[in-house]
C-alpha cells in the first residue's frame, strides 16, 4: 500500500494537448497562454487574468504593482506557505505575522487588528486549505485603514463565498497551478483582478519588461505590409522572467475543462472522510469543511498524539504532512517572528491526510480504519 498525499490527475487528453503544442513548434509564451487567460477570466468572472509561471510570481508582482516605499509593512498569516511572506521581502517590505483563527486556521481578525499599525500598506489573507476567510469582515476593516488586499488563492479555484468568488473580494487574487494544487500546469499561476488598470504593467513585468504579444509579433515578421519596425520594443518597467509557457498552458486548458468534475470528486472524498471521522473519538477536523459549498486543496485532522498517529499511518503506507510549520518560527523570518502563540502551539496537533482526485472510497476506508487504530 502506498497512498500519496497529493497527486495531479493527468490523462491522455493532457498528453494530446501537449503534442499539439509540439506540433505547432511554439512552446514558449504563445497562443495557449492567451487562451488559458481568456478561459480563466470566464471561469472566475474577472476582467483581467495574466498567466505566470507560479503563484509565487503572482504574489511578488501583486505587491510590486503598487510601488510601496521600501520598509513598509505587509500583514500575512503565519500559517501559510513561504511565498506569501517572501513576496513582502522580494519587494523590500516587512512581513508582519498574524495568528490564526482557532476555528478555521485562517488569518485571525482579532490579531490582525492588534498587529496593525500606521506603517502597514497591505494584507494578504490566505484561504487556508480552501476554507474562506471571513472576507465580509476583513474587507471593510482593511478599506477603513487604506490597506490593499491581495488574496492568496493557492488552495481554492474561486469558490463563491457570500455571492462573490474568492479572489475577487480584494484588489488582486493569486492562484497556483503547481502540481499539488486543485488543477495543474506542472508549474504555473494566475494573477487576477477586476481592475485592469491595476495590472496594466504586469504583461511587461512577467516578460522581461517587454509589453508585446510575442506570438502576434512573430506573425508580423513576414507580413507583406510596409512596416519595417515590427522588431521594435521599448523597456519602460523592470521585468522578470515570470511568464507561463504554451506547454504548461496546453495542460491547463484541459485541466480547466476537467475542473468541475475534479472538484466534485474532491467534495465526495471529503464527505466520506468526514462521515468516517465523526465516529472516531479524539479526532477533530483540521478546518470546518463544507464540501458542498467550497473547494478544498487539503484535508486534515487535529489530534493530541500527532507523532504516534503519523508513525502508525506511515508504517501502513499512508502519506501524511504538516501544513505548515508556522512562518513565524522559521529561521528565515525569525527577525519578525515568534509572535503567533496560538498557531505556533496548535500546529503540534495538525496532520494533513491524502487528498487527490484518484483516491478511491476503499482507500479512505483504509486510511480512516488506521486513524481509528491509532486513537488514544
Ligand atoms: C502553493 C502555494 C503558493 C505558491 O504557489 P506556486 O505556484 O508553487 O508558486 C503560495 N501560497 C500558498 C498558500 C500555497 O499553498
Amino acid at each position: 500500500m502506498n497512498i500519496r498525499l497529493f497527486k495531479p490527475s493527468l490523462g491522455e487528453e493532457e498528453l494530446h494537448a501537449v503534442k499539439e503544442a509540439f506540433d505547432r513548434e511554439w512552446i514558449g509564451l504563445g497562443p495557449n497562454v492567451n487562451k488559458l487567460e481568456e478561459e480563466w477570466e470566464k471561469h472566475l468572472g474577472c476582467a483581467e487574468a495574466i498567466g505566470l509561471n507560479s503563484a509565487t510570481a503572482a504574489l511578488h508582482l501583486s505587491l510590486a504593482v503598487f510601488g510601496f516605499p521600501a520598509g513598509k509593512k505587509v500583514l500575512v498569516p503565519s500559517m501559510t506557505f513561504s511565498a506569501t511572506a517572501s513576496a513582502a521581502l522580494y519587494n523590500q517590505l516587512v512581513p508582519v505575522f498574524v495568528d490564526s483563527d482557532p476555528d478555521t486556521l485562517g488569518i485571525s481578525l482579532e490579531d490582525l487588528d492588534r498587529k496593525y499599525d500606521k506603517d502597514c500598506v497591505a494584507v494578504i489573507p490566505v484561504h487556508y486549505a480552501g476554507h474562506p476567510v471571513a472576507m465580509e469582515k476583513l474587507v471593510p476593516w482593511a478599506r477603513e485603514r487604506n490597506l490593499k488586499i491581495i488574496e492568496d488563492c493557492a488552495h481554492t479555484t474561486g469558490s463563491s463565498y457570500k455571492g462573490t468568488p474568492l479572489g475577487l473580494w480584494g484588489d488582486i487574487g493569486c492562484f497556483s497551478f503547481e502540481e499539488k494544487k486543485l488543477m495543474t500546469t506542472g508549474d504555473g499561476g494566475m494573477i487576477c483582478s477586476n481592475d485592469p488598470e491595476l495590472l496594466k504593467d504586469v504583461r511587461a513585468m512577467r516578460w522581461v519588461g517587454i509589453d508585446k504579444d510575442n506570438w502576434k509579433t512573430a506573425q508580423k515578421y513576414t507580413d507583406a505590409n510596409r512596416d519595417a519596425m515590427h522588431w521594435y520594443y521599448e523597456l519602460n518597467v523592470l521585468g522578470y522572467k515570470y511568464n507561463m509557457n504554451d506547454l504548461a498552458a496546453s495542460i491547463g486548458l484541459v485541466q480547466l475543462k476537467k475542473l468541475p468534475k475534479m472538484n466534485q470528486k474532491r467534495a465526495e472524498i471529503i464527505s466520506q472522510y468526514m462521515e468516517s471521522i465523526s465516529n472516531i473519538p479524539n479526532v477533530e477536523l483540521l478546518v470546518p469543511y463544507e464540501p458542498d459549498h467550497y473547494v478544498y486543496q487539503m484535508f486534515g485532522i487535529r489530534v493530541e498524539n500527532k507523532t504516534e498517529m503519523i508513525l502508525h499511518l506511515k508504517s501502513n503506507g499512508i502519506a501524511t504532512g504538516s501544513h505548515y510549520t508556522p512562518l513565524s518560527v522559521q529561521p528565515l523570518f525569525s527577525e519578525w517572528g515568534h509572535n503567533c502563540p496560538y498557531i505556533e502551539k496548535e500546529i503540534d496537533r495538525c496532520i494533513t491526510l491524502p487528498l487527490h482526485v484518484d483516491i478511491s472510497s476503499s482507500d479512505i476506508e483504509y486510511i480512516t480504519d488506521h486513524i481509528q487504530q491509532a486513537t488514544t
